[in-house]
């Protein structure tokens, strides 16, 4: 709430938005289009129809023409449904209760939580992807948020740690600090505000966090290994997940779903904000490397790094003598380049 109050210059056509209506005009707009291009949509809309008695008194044709372009005209059809379900059965009126917002048609308990948070304050944790990742950092989670227990797990802890005086800004808050310092990738860690109470930077596991457990449906995988080094020794790290190569040694990874660019100056800075490296000498940098799975093609580098002292978060880690790698047992992607073929 803090780094709310002073730093979250997030901006959103509806942020700070009060009316329930255009709350979940908003929500109902993001749920599959990116907020770039759900934006224009959204400021159509409400100039067209203002109100919920509007939009319910519209022709169906004229919905659709304006949603023209946003795909999945199921969600079209239930704005219409859900408007006019309003209007007669409520007089127009949005419903306040979160049981009976949830209850109406397209609208799912993410979206309910939202409206009855920011338009009523009232006390519901919303429960999105930024606030599934940070939850699994700042905690050090690791059961997949894509899982049945996972998804129950972090529901209960988000409720458990809002803000119930203050849902509706402690809501915000939660979701563009994930939007803009907890990011997937590359998250601000060094300057964060939460880094003295975060578990997963204080065990250096953030960029391992969130798992997830469909990974296998990826097809194509970009894994870089930092292999660190300090005082003749390396840190490795064995894949414990249900995923590729299980039981098999690898160095430090960060796992992406783009392709990235490093060279001596993102190293450095990477380091230093994930892992409060402040003084290392980058090696090498191999050319890209490339593995052909059943199902998946991994492509990735390697990052060769010297390390001056072994800082406190990666202490705990496994740390092997350079020169005794091939008592291990690596997955073949890390043996080619080991064996430099
Ligand atoms: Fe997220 Fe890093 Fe902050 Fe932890 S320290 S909450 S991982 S940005």
């Amino acid at each position: 709430m803090e780094w709310h109050n002073k730093h979250n210059n997030r901006k959103m056509p509806w942020k700070g938005e009060k009316d329930p209506y255009k709350i979940w005009l908003s929500e109902v707009i993001l749920q599959q289009t990116r907020v770039d291009q759900g934006m224009a949509y959204y400021e159509r809309f409400v100039q067209n129809y203002p109100s919920v008695k509007d939009l319910a008194a519209a022709e169906d044709e004229a919905v659709f023409k304006l949603w023209e372009g946003l795909g999945y005209y199921n969600r079209c059809k239930n704005l219409l449904f859900t408007a006019r379900f309003i209007t007669e059965n409520y007089g127009g009126k949005f419903p306040t209760e979160y049981d009976e917002i949830v209850a109406l048609k397209g609208v799912g308990p993410y979206t309910a939580a939202a409206i009855a948070s920011f338009a009523f304050n009232k006390p519901f944790a919303v429960v999105d992807g930024n606030v599934f990742r940070v939850l699994s950092r700042l905690f050090a989670i690791e059961t997949a948020i894509d899982s049945t227990a996972g998804k129950q797990h972090f529901t209960a802890l988000a409720q458990e740690v809002l803000d119930k005086e203050n849902a509706g800004l402690y809501n915000q808050a939660i979701m563009d600090f994930g939007a803009t310092v907890c990011k997937p990738l590359n998250p601000q860690c060094h300057t964060c505000h939460l880094q003295k109470v975060c578990v997963g930077y204080s065990k250096a596991v953030v960029n391992k966090l969130p798992v997830k457990e469909k990974v296998l449906l990826k097809k194509n995988r970009w894994f870089y290994y930092f292999i660190l080094e300090c005082k003749g020794e390396v840190l490795v790290e064995k894949r414990v997940l249900k995923d590729i190569w299980e039981n098999l040694y690898e160095f430090y990874l960060v796992e992406s779903n783009e392709q990235l660019y490093w060279d001596d100056t993102t190293v450095k800075e990477w380091l230093h904000q994930q892992l409060s490296i402040a003084e290392a000498t980058v090696l090498a940098i191999s050319p890209l490397q490339k593995q052909q799975l059943t199902h998946q093609l991994i492509k990735g580098q390697f990052i060769k790094v010297s390390l001056f002292s072994i800082p406190n978060n990666l202490k705990h880690h496994q740390w092997h003598p350079i020169n005794q790698l091939k008592d291990l047992a690596f997955p073949k992607f890390i043996n080619q380049y080991l064996n430099g073929d």
